[in-house]
């Protein structure tokens, strides 16, 4: 059975008519149940029981705080990190090693409040104007203090496919990685462009293979700092590779057998190490395999 995506399943009421009303958010944040999500700069803090919360209190009335909304019925908020703040201890590898370890719900609630966190850091001036910007609707919104600019979170989509071909996938790996280590072609959404032209356009420049029939699987919110993977498959009519080594190390085709082998035995796999389970496009691949099963 596929397992869940990572970064989704989060448990909270969202709570957005709260967001733009002042006193009900100033109320919310008085409640003695009101709890912080603790960071580290913006990577979690936790310990074996799960992530950590703080409650409000040393919280002076002026710190920027995100309402994320209700858990469990009691008001749950993010502080925006000051510049001193953003450098945490805990390393990204250290971080994907913790988050494996964290119920679904508190991997989701963690992205979602690190993204949040992270843009409002840095955000702190206008783009219109250099003006310095202000927190607003209890966090899903700046304000410019000079030109009155209105600034909302940014959510860049980014297309991720799997290629398919008389039964193969094309996979390939980008530079730096790990040695034999192959994971779905992905890149930006650029302006003007649909999802579907953007599967298109990113494989032909990759790789030079034309792809049609491009069809949407399934997506994920990455906080890191704040990508949507959108997950997509398109079918190929030949396999013929023109790699644009500035922007990949490799790809190759695979087999169905071939890709069963690195989902089922990881590092070990003969084939090729498949990408780890907090990727979209390891939940890809299992998609693939069970649906050709
Ligand atoms: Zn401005």
């Amino acid at each position: 059975m596929t397992s869940p995506i990572a970064f989704t399943g989060h448990d909270l009421d969202r709570d957005d008519h709260a967001r733009a009303d002042p006193e009900q958010l100033a109320a919310l944040r008085a409640r003695d149940d009101a709890r912080l999500v603790a960071l580290d700069g913006v990577m979690p803090r936790f310990d074996e029981s799960g992530l950590l919360f703080t409650d409000l209190s040393g919280i002076g009335d002026d710190a920027e705080l995100v309402y994320l909304g209700l858990r469990d019925g009691a008001p749950l908020f993010v502080a925006v990190p000051t510049e001193g703040d953003l450098r945490p201890a805990i390393t990204m590898r250290e971080t994907m090693m913790a988050l494996i370890q964290l119920p679904a719900t508190e991997v989701a609630l963690f992205g979602g409040a690190r993204s949040i966190a992270d843009w409002h850091a840095r955000h702190r001036f206008c783009a219109q104007c250099g003006g310095p910007t202000k927190i607003a609707k209890g966090g899903w919104q700046r304000g410019c203090t000079a030109c009155e600019a209105q600034h909302f979170p940014r959510v860049d989509p980014v297309a991720i496919m799997l290629v398919e071909h008389e039964g193969s996938l094309l996979v390939g790996r980008g530079l730096g990685w790990p040695e034999r280590s192959y994971s779905a072609l992905a890149g930006f959404i650029e302006p003007g462009e649909s999802i579907e032209e953007g599967v298109k356009r990113e494989v032909w420049e990759e790789v030079g293979v034309r792809v049609r029939d491009v069809s949407y699987i399934a997506s994920q919110p990455w906080p890191f700092p704040s990508q949507l993977m959108i997950g997509c498959h398109g079918f190929a009519d030949s396999r013929d590779l023109t790699i644009d080594e500035t922007e990949i190390d490799d790809a190759q085709w695979f087999t169905r057998a071939q890709i069963e082998d690195a989902m089922v035995n990881g590092k070990d796999a003969q084939s090729f190490i498949p990408p780890p389970r907090t990727a979209i496009a390891h939940y890809l691949l299992q998609h693939w395999l069970e649906k050709t099963a």
